[in-house]
């Protein structure tokens, strides 16, 4: 026989080979995707928290010509000492696997920033962390073993938290090219703003300038609860897990406890409908049982909606703020609708038009999108928003080409359908597109409201012209 050999790879060092799939391709996209990553971790310890998130991050050239130094320091929760290697130093480990609404879905992104950096310049990062409350300021130096996905602890140091400091902050220094990557840094800078008009950040550039953001308003939205999964959006080994984890009771009582949706009476009819007897110990249900559960489980349609309560909107009153304050525009009309989901997790669409001012005339409208507060720069073309805005005849809006017209679009989520593990583009799920749909036409209605005016009242004046 041929003699094969067969090996597997840990998952860092799978992602170590396939960094452009996390957004890490070449040493500006690199750039932009860890200043991305770093300030998302931070925004995610600080508002979810009820903090309102000031944030630091400062670029700057470091020893070699193209090699960057990065530094973002948050004042959020901070990190719990033993757990600083772990959630930077192996891939696919994270707070966040929870049904709630986070930027960060996968357990990945500090970790790619550690293996570009590590692989471009053979350097640790630096963290330097204390929860809120702590004696103590911990600093670890991290790299990780990638044929193990395990932190290596390069330096460790403590000392006393005089000052009451809590928050994050992580230093690292990788390859990067700065002039290629500024425009996009300072846009999604920029577009954060714009969703998070409470938000303080102040930006340092290698060449020297500075980008400060203030915040505009104290208000902060409303921190997402923890959740528990839809019927409709489990698969089979999702409920066998739930079973091994918790599952010591009757069925019907397994179901009210361990999902979203499913009161007493639901479950008991269910149960009967599909010919499991309710009194049954689910740990009893064979393989075959099992299967039949999830499937129906899937198909049922009496189940209550998912609840949106673990999900946080920007709300319409802070996006036209973050709106005004970005774009300075003449008018802006934002609207949030109301909680819908898709396969069983829970979405809310937010739209705004904003018109004139500030914004430029352009051939088609200028698109913002966001997905869970994170703004998209990339892969416009493959994205459900950019779909819809070129369906829409803006010709029934009293839009006429070239126009000062900008679209936002925010689409939150305890599950965003992105179509790439960069998460730049959220994919064509039909409830998510007929719900974009839906928001966009309402502002619209509104623009045209306000152009149809405008247009009358300059009518008028100029018969005073005449
Ligand atoms: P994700 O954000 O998808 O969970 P990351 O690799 O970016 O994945 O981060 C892993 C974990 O590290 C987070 O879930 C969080 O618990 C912790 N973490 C990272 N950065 C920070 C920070 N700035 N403040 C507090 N916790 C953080
Ligand atoms: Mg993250």
């Amino acid at each position: 026989a041929t003699d094969v050999k067969f090996e597997s790879l840990s998952p860092s060092e799978w992602f170590r080979r396939n960094k452009e799939l996390a957004g890490f391709a070449n040493p500006s996209r690199a750039l932009y995707q860890a200043v991305r990553e770093l300030i998302e971790n931070a925004l995610d310890a600080t508002e979810t928290f009820g903090i309102h998130p000031f944030i630091k991050a400062y670029i700057k050239y470091a020893e070699r010509d193209n090699w960057l130094s990065i530094y973002v320091e948050d004042n959020g929760i901070g990190i719990p000492k033993d757990e600083i290697p772990n959630v930077f130093g192996r891939v696919f480990y994270s707070s966040k696997y929870k049904v709630k609404q986070h930027r960060g879905i996968f357990g990945l992104g500090a970790k790619m920033v550690i293996l570009y950096a590590q692989s471009t310049t053979n350097k640790p990062i630096t963290v330097i962390s204390a929860q809120q409350g702590s004696d103590k300021v911990y600093r670890f130096d991290i790299m990780i073993d990638t044929l193990r996905n395990e932190p290596l602890i390069k330096y460790q140091e403590e000392w006393d938290n005089k000052y009451k400091w809590h928050g994050t902050a992580v230093h690292v220094v990788m390859e990067g090219d700065w002039l290629k990557a500024k425009h996009r840094v300072e846009e999604y800078i920029k577009r954060v703003a714009m969703v998070a008009p409470y938000a303080e950040i102040h930006v340092k550039e290698p060449d020297g300038a500075v980008i400060d953001i203030e915040r505009v308003t104290l208000t902060l939205p409303i921190p997402p609860k923890e959740g528990l999964p839809h019927p409709k959006s489990v698969d089979i080994e999702a409920v066998k897990q739930l079973i091994s984890r918790n599952g010591d009771s009757p069925v019907s009582e397994f179901m009210v406890e361990n999902f979203d949706g499913v009161g007493e009476e639901t479950a008991m009819n269910f149960l009967q409908s599909i010919g499991i007897d309710p009194g049954r110990n689910i740990k009893e249900l064979n393989t075959d049982e099992i299967t039949h559960l999830v499937t129906k489980m899937r198909e049922y349609n009496e189940w209550r909606r998912p609840r949106a309560d673990w999900l946080s909107p920007v709300g319409t009153e802070l996006l036209e703020q973050g709106i005004r304050k970005t774009l300075e525009p003449e008018a802006v009309f934002a609207t949030t609708r109301k909680p819908s989901s898709y396969s069983g997790n829970p979405f809310i669409v937010e739209a705004a038009v904003a018109w004139g001012g500030k914004i430029e005339p352009s051939d088609r409208p200028i698109i913002y999108r966001f997905a869970n507060k994170v703004p998209l720069l990339y892969d416009e073309g493959n994205d459900v928003v950019r779909h819809v805005v070129d369906e829409v005849d803006w010709s029934l809006y009293k839009v006429k080409f070239p126009a000062p017209l900008v679209v936002v679009v925010h689409i939150c989520s305890t599950k965003i359908p992105y179509a790439s593990a960069g998460k730049e583009a959220i994919a064509d799920v039909p409830e998510i597109e007929s719900e974009v749909r839906l928001a966009i036409r309402e502002v619209a209605r509104r623009l045209r409201v306000y152009l149809s005016r405008k247009e009358k009242e300059k009518e008028a004046m100029m018969r005073y012209a005449m």
